[in-house]
């Protein structure tokens, strides 16, 4: 049987090796498993080398709610947050100031375009009043690379912190701590580390996080408490997905074997590269320009005349592959991801799936 491609954001196709891993039950005061949990923290920190000056601080929930953690506990309540927004991950970083009741500004632009680290600058010079600013590493909206390293370079010179949604790329786009500043680095367990879902993950500045007691707006999202948790007895605060995060140190076990991050985006590359070049062959074209892709997420526009995308995703889906709808404002598209323990050869069984699908859309309706 042809096991089911996830081509989406997230949650994304797993292995069998990672899934397996779910199939043990663990206490949570169990020794073998406050010992996995502070494997896993080390080897986080790690993967955005963040050993020396950060902490991984992991939350029971999805990536939204280690996004909230961290401005809920990171940004001081009498702070102002910045948001640089091209996407419906950025509009989201500000739903969420507003919501716990920290003073947000937001800084937009188009859903096609990348932040401009030169806005960036002229902002932080003319407000004061900005303590933190926050930016999405590739706005899985539309796939789009933010210039992260230029961004934070601009908010360490203007004297402020740095949140880094880097959700869709943690495990594969590169990410150093030693080569930018930032008070905090999200992502989760399922996306390019190819865990299952379940576990949020903030990997925050040490010497800030130790500053913010009492400064969550939430009990149960107070990063500050349980990173305290975590260094005083190695437990989670609450219930953990004990078996999620098992999942999770198979799943980086096999991002070690198969080379680290470095190797990953290779592979990502290779689908996103063969994704590309087979749709283009069958008329369908990109809304980025390749320059702004990254190779997580691709948008496609829709062809217009005929295509029904409804169709399409249900023709689709009766194969065992599952695409996205676009999330773009503007123009109707589609999204195909290209992360998640998937290779060349699912890509060419999605695109020779989409190739018959094609073809059937493009005859007129009621032939047979
Ligand atoms: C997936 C994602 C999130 C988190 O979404 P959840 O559905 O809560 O896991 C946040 N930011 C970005 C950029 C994402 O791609």
């Amino acid at each position: 049987m042809l096991r089911t491609l996830l081509l989406t954001p997230g949650p994304l196709t797993t292995t069998d090796a990672t899934r397996a891993a779910l199939g043990h039950d663990w206490g949570s005061r169990d020794p073998a498993f406050v010992a996995l949990t502070s494997r896993l923290r080390s080897r986080l920190a790690a993967i955005a080398h963040g050993e020396d000056t950060h902490d991984a601080v992991l939350l029971a929930g999805s990536g939204t709610f280690a996004v909230e953690a961290a401005i809920g506990t990171l940004v001081p309540r009498d702070g102002r947050l910045l948001v640089l927004a091209n996407g419906a991950y950025g509009e989201r970083m500000a739903a969420i100031a507003g919501q716990i009741g920290r003073a947000c500004s937001v800084e937009r632009w188009a859903e096609t375009a990348p932040v401009d680290p030169g806005r960036v600058r002229a902002i932080l010079r003319e407000d004061a009043s900005i303590t933190d600013v926050a930016v999405v590493q590739c706005e899985t909206t539309t796939g789009l690379l933010n210039p992260v390293e230029a961004v934070a370079g601009i908010v360490a010179e203007a004297g402020r912190r740095l949140l880094v949604d880097a959700m869709s790329g943690f495990g594969a786009l590169p990410l150093d701590l030693r080569q930018i500043r930032a008070s905090a680095v999200m992502a989760s367990s399922n996306k390019c580390l190819e865990g299952v879902p379940g576990i949020g993950v903030v990997v925050a500045e040490r010497s800030h996080l130790a500053a913010c007691a009492g400064q969550s707006h939430s009990l149960s999202l107070d990063l500050h408490a349980q990173w305290r948790g975590f260094v005083a007895n190695g437990q989670w605060r609450y219930t953990p997905p004990v078996q999620v995060a098992a999942a999770l140190e198979a799943a980086l076990d096999q991002l070690d074997a198969e080379g680290g991050p470095q190797a990953r985006l290779a592979r990502y590359r290779n689908n996103h590269a063969m994704l590309t070049a087979g749709m283009a062959r069958l008329g369908y074209r990109t809304t980025l320009p390749a320059a702004l892709q990254a190779p997580i997420i691709v948008t496609f526009d829709e062809p217009g005349a005929g295509f029904d995308f409804t169709r399409f995703y249900d023709a689709l889906q009766a194969e065992g592959i599952v695409i996205y709808p676009g999330k773009l404002t503007q123009a109707p598209s589609f999204r195909i991801g290209c992360i998640g323990a998937i290779d060349g050869h699912d890509i060419a069984r999605a695109l020779d799936c989409i190739a018959r699908i094609t073809a059937q859309q493009a005859e007129p309706v009621g032939t047979n």
